[in-house]
Order: C-alpha cells, then sequence, then structure tokens
C-alpha cells in the first residue's frame, strides 16, 4: 500500500521538533506528497507554541512545491470530559485537527480508567472540529474500544495509525492491533500516518502500514491511501477547498 499524505507532523514549533515548515512540505514534495498536515502540539505541550500560533497560521499559503498544505494542529486532550486545548476560535480556522492525550497535558490527581477514557473519547468524537484520533493506543488510557470505534466512524473522525508508535511506544502494540481489527470489523476509516518531529521522517510510515498488511486490512478503509479517498474526507469533512 501507497500512501499519499501524512497528516501528522511536527515542526521546530514545537520546540522538540527540528525543522521548518518549509523543510517539513519540501521533504513532502520530495517524495511526492499530494497533501501534508502540519500539526503543531497544543498550547499546553511544554514548550509548546506561543499563543498567537495557530489563530495566525492562515498566514501559510495553502499550497506550496505542489503540495497541498493543511494547516493544523495536534492538539491535547486535557480532562475526562474531552476539552481541548486550543480554543474554538482557533480550531474553526484550522484546516486539520489531531486529537491526542499525552499524559502530561492531562490532570495529575486522577487516576484514568477506562470508563473515564471512554467518556473522553465520546465527548471527542462530537467535536466537529476534530478530524483524527490521536495515536489512542495507549494502554494507560485504554478505552472501550468496542462501543468507541464505531462512534469515531459515524461522527467522521479518522482513526489513526500512527507509525512512530511502533517504534518509540512499544507498549502501545497489542492496543493499536485491536483498535485497527475493530476499525475493519465496523468499517471504520483510518488515517496512517507518520508523527514526524524531523524532515527526513516525513512518510515514515512503514511500521504501520506492515501492522495493516499483517492483518489483511483493506486498503479502501485507508483514507490517505488514494488522492481520490483523501480528497473526498477533505471535502466531507473540512472547508479546505472552500
Ligand atoms: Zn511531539
Ligand atoms: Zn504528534
Amino acid at each position: 500500500m501507497k500512501l499519499i499524505a501524512d497528516t501528522h507532523t511536527h515542526t521546530i514549533a514545537s520546540t522538540h521538533a527540528y525543522s521548518t515548515l518549509q523543510e517539513m512540505v519540501h521533504a513532502a514534495s520530495e517524495k511526492g506528497l499530494f497533501a501534508i498536515g502540519i500539526t503543531d502540539h497544543g498550547y499546553s505541550m511544554p514548550g509548546g507554541p506561543g499563543a498567537w500560533y495557530f489563530g495566525n497560521l492562515n498566514t501559510v499559503p495553502n499550497r506550496l512545491e505542489n503540495v497541498w498544505v493543511l494547516r493544523g494542529a495536534e492538539a491535547n486532550v486535557t480532562d475526562y470530559r474531552g476539552t481541548l486545548d486550543i480554543p474554538e476560535g482557533d480550531l474553526k480556522k484550522l484546516d486539520w485537527v489531531v486529537a491526542s492525550i499525552h499524559s502530561c497535558c492531562m490532570p495529575e490527581n486522577v487516576e484514568p480508567d477506562v470508563r473515564l477514557c471512554t467518556r473522553l473519547w465520546l465527548e471527542v468524537a462530537k467535536n466537529p472540529y476534530v478530524n483524527v484520533i490521536g495515536h489512542s493506543g495507549s494502554p494507560e488510557y485504554a478505552y472501550d474500544y468496542e462501543r468507541v470505534i464505531p462512534e469515531f466512524g459515524k461522527q467522521g473522525k479518522l482513526v489513526e495509525i500512527n507509525s512512530h508508535s511502533f517504534e518509540v511506544r512499544a507498549s502501545y502494540i497489542p492496543n493499536c492491533q485491536e483498535i485497527a481489527r475493530l476499525c475493519m470489523k465496523y468499517r471504520v476509516p483510518v488515517i496512517v500516518n507518520s508523527d514526524a518531529h524531523f524532515s527526513a521522517s516525513v512518510l515514515d510510515c512503514s511500521a504501520g502500514l506492515q501492522m495493516l498488511e499483517d492483518m489483511g486490512f483493506p486498503e479502501e478503509l485507508v483514507v490517505n491511501s488514494s488522492v481520490e479517498r483523501f480528497s473526498e474526507y477533505l471535502r466531507a469533512h473540512t472547508h479546505f477547498w472552500k
């Protein structure tokens, strides 16, 4: 399976990533990608972008070097009600939003459990600005996959297969497999992303693709495996070309 877009990547604006936006786009162009999502971490990530970053992101052209540039964010979920750390006024201006849990941005005084995390993701599923459910295979934040995955599908959310997780978050792998299995069972579309923090890692998705291949995952459910499928998603669920 070949990918035509990588929709979860970081730049120096995240301050623990090391390439500029232009270097990321250039890498995407060199690799012949149709689109790249620039999704720096939300404001509450330590070292994250300053308060005006997302509100001003439409300063960047949406097309550079023959690549569509989705000017987006990786918003942090900040509580068990599914609240995101980017205000609605900024979210609605963005082309693309990944929502992810990072433990550093969650309340310290609450012990996560399946009931709380299920509620969290059911709330995020209702958020009209969210496109992608980012690397949700964390064992610490396990949720009722059987109940929530179909809901992601109904609300037009793409379940991320985060290739980076297979390299740096090995404890996630069994849950990632279970999530993918349920996406297959309920016909919920997924998106395979690199989560690159350096330009050379753009489209570095081989581990995620390998897992899908091993389980016989249907290509037609991988939204970024064809220009047609990906364009259709953009038209139906975002204001990118409107
Ligand atoms: Zn990061
Ligand atoms: Zn990320």
